[in-house]
């Protein structure tokens, strides 16, 4: 038995059953045993991939999306330009090599990297050494000043609650154990302010989630925003309203059952951008846009068609695959959602209906 499960099975035996968003924190983030504190998860090798390691146009056309925001708001000289949960650093070298020629960009953006993963941060490290990155353990401690952030595929590894609809009450799904199993349970149904406005679109039965730990976040990046302008670009898997059971667990690029592998395999949920958008006011949020319809706006294709010039053979397949992968409503183009904030002062990002 691993050692995750022993100490979960343990603790849940002398305290009782814990919440998803416990177990999540816990196989993503322990410090001995977490998914996230133990490996690089990114790649063939790993369990999952992700938009900027399946093509470096993803990056790039995201790094020219915030240096035309960046121009739009007047090139403000000292801005900071962060990640969230940068993975390994690819979206960010793509985004820094494509601004290279973007005059003055460089010279005024300070890099800043939010990441909680060592063997992670050692592969930022290895990446983005030109650009001296100042880490981050949260958004909290990024600096007062102008603000441009990415965020692609950090909000869904944030552990989320689960609520399950008994008349007009919600009982939390809890996890429990039975011999040497994890098992979900129910705890009491109980009415929860909110989830009050979750009454009107749900029915008997039906499961609701929500992430506490993303509203210090937007919090973090919305006071910076309004003090000192600036925009955050938020792309992830999810839907304006979270609606059903959306824990997932991938293993080795295959779908795990979530409570079989604690600490072994990755744990998402799907992103509710609603709960964003309103932890994030008095910024505006853009219309919640499917990825493929953004890359497209901002120019992937002719950006890929021009990669494809000096490709044959294999090479040019795979491109091609991958301009499809990232943007064909089949494949990542319509799943994964981007959304913008930004303050009501300035113009609206290229890219998104305003
Ligand atoms: N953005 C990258 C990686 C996505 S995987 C890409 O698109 O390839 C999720 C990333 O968020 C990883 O870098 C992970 O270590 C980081 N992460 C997950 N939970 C975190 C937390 N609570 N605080 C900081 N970083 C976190």
């Amino acid at each position: 038995m691993s050692a995750l499960r022993a100490s979960l099975l343990r603790q849940i035996r002398a305290q009782g059953p814990i919440s998803v968003a416990d177990y999540m924190t816990q196989c993503l983030l322990h410090p001995k045993h977490g998914y996230y504190a133990t490996r690089d998860p990114l790649g063939a090798a790993g369990d999952f991939t992700t938009a900027p390691e399946i093509s470096q146009m993803f990056g790039e056309v995201i790094g020219l999306l915030l240096a035309q925001v960046w121009l739009d708001q007047g090139a403000p000289a000292g801005f900071t330009l962060a990640e969230l949960g940068p993975g390994r650093g690819t979206l960010m070298a793509d985004a820094l090599r494509a601004t290279a020629r973007v005059p003055g960009f460089h010279a005024a953006l300070r890099l800043h990297l939010v990441e909680a993963s060592p063997p992670l941060r050692a592969a930022q490290a290895a990446r983005l050494e030109a650009f001296a990155p100042i880490w981050h353990d949260s958004a909290d401690t990024l600096p007062d000043q102008p603000l441009l952030l990415i965020a692609n595929e950090f909000f869904d590894a944030l552990p989320i609650r689960q609520f399950l609809r008994q008349g007009a009450g919600w009982a939390e799904r809890m996890i429990g154990a039975e011999s040497d199993d994890l098992v979900l349970g129910l705890a009491p149904p109980a009415p929860l302010a909110t989830l009050a406005r979750r009454l009107d679109d749900t029915q008997e039965g039906q499961i609701v989630e929500t992430c506490a730990p993303a509203q210090p976040v937007i919090e973090a990046i919305r006071r910076r925003i309004v003090a000192h302008g600036g925009f955050a670009l938020i792309v992830d898997y999810g839907d304006w309203r979270s609606q059903g059971d959306t824990l997932q667990a991938l293993r080795a690029h295959r779908h795990d059952d979530p409570l079989a592998h604690p600490g072994e395999a990755d744990l998402t949920a799907h992103v509710d951008f609603e709960a964003l958008a309103e932890a994030a006011r008095p910024l505006r949020a853009t219309e919640l846009t499917p990825q493929g319809v953004l890359l497209e706006r901002l120019g992937i294709t002719a950006r890929a068609e021009a990669l494809a010039r000096s490709l044959s053979g294999s090479e040019l397949e795979s491109h091609i695959a991958a301009h499809r992968r990232l943007t064909h409503p089949g494949e990542m183009g319509h799943l994964f959602k981007a959304l913008g904030l930004y303050p009501a002062t300035a113009p609206p990002p290229p890219g998104f209906d305003a």
